[in-house]
């Protein structure tokens, strides 16, 4: 074996590097592993427990829905009857050597689909200038394949069955996608659950804003446990009080707080983690930095989970 890498200096540079991005993502710590234990047995899962074995998924459609971000449908290795089981707010690894390049590029990404939806997964990508993995994945055609790996650690999100209780979910651009799913996990997985969300999702533009359908349905089903405000820094602020200008700051957390300790329930949950967070760095440090937006109103760095 060590003859063959001697020979091959990039067969051995590869391995190295994906042994040890591997072994990075593997032994970071893990407050929670994706399990999907609670799920029916009748499905084969496409993505079980561990990330050492890569699964090679295929694109069925890509569709551009807006001017950065491509929706994009793979299909499971396992057809029709098998669901992907990464749960929501967990990440998969994406991977691809780019032409000519030494090493592989591993980046992780949401999907937005739902952990039992069958025979597919739906990613939301993003592209940035000179992007190595959005540029890739946004090359992509329908029939063209992907190798992944997954799922990666999400939120461990547990239902409040017996006690109303709120949580803040705060979303800055395209971080919008653990924050999505976390909040449709807490509304639709767990029947009988009394746990409240206020959505704060800050934008650039009112152009930026994505998965606005799925977050109304979300909305329209359940009027009393989800309200979301978008906050456009630039251009294009929509219709009335779902739309502040300016940034997701401190006057529109305060009112986010205040709901949350107005309604007699407990804030936070059985964690303690009363805010949810993730966006652009530059947002996370101004929220969660020393003497931050969240500390000014109380909130502890134990309190707030980062994606
Ligand atoms: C847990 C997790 C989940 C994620 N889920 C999603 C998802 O669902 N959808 C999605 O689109 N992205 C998601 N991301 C971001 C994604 O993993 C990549 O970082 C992103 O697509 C950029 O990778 P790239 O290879 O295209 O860019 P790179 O080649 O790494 O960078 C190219 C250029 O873009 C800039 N850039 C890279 N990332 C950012 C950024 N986040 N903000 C501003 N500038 C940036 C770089 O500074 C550089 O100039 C997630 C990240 C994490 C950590």
């Amino acid at each position: 074996m060590a003859t063959v890498f001697a020979r091959r200096p990039l067969l051995a540079a590869s391995t190295t590097a994906a042994a040890i991005s591997t072994v990075l993502y593997l032994s970071r710590p893990k407050p929670f592993l994706a399990d999907s234990a609670y799920r029916g047995p009748t499905k084969t899962l496409a993505f079980p427990k561990s990330m050492l074995f890569a699964q090679s998924l295929t694109v069925v459609k890509s569709e551009q829905i807006n001017h950065d971000t491509k929706k994009i449908t793979f299909s499971l290795p396992g057809g029709a009857n098998e669901s992907s089981g990464v749960p929501s707010s967990s990440a998969i690894l994406t991977q691809h050597t780019p032409q000519n390049a030494w090493f592989p590029v591993f980046r992780p990404y949401t999907p937005i689909s739902s952990p039992d939806d069958l025979g597919t997964l739906q990613l939301l990508v993003k592209k940035y200038p000179a992007g190595r993995a959005s540029g890739h994945l946004h090359s992509l055609n329908p029939g063209d394949k992907v190798t992944v790996r997954g799922p990666l650690p999400g939120y461990a999100y547990k239902p409040s069955l017996t006690q109303d209780r709120s949580v803040v979910l705060i979303a800055g651009g395209a971080g919008v996608t653990p924050i999505y799913g976390l909040a449709r996990a807490i509304l639709t997985e767990h029947a009988g659950d009394r746990t409240k969300v206020q959505l704060l999702w800050g934008v650039n533009g009112s152009r930026d804003i994505v998965l606005k359908g799925e977050l109304e349905d979300l909305e329209r089903r359940f009027p009393e446990r989800l309200s979301v405000v978008y906050a456009v820094s630039g251009e294009g602020v929509g219709e009335s009080g779902k739309y502040r200008k300016g940034y997701v700051n401190e006057g529109l957390l305060s009112d986010a707080v205040g709901e949350c300790r107005s309604q007699g329930a407990s804030w936070g949950d059985e964690k303690g983690t009363k805010v949810f967070l993730s966006g652009p760095p530059k947002m996370e440090d101004a929220m969660t930095g020393k003497g931050g937006v969240l500390e000014k109103l109380g909130v502890t760095k134990k309190e707030i989970h980062r994606f």
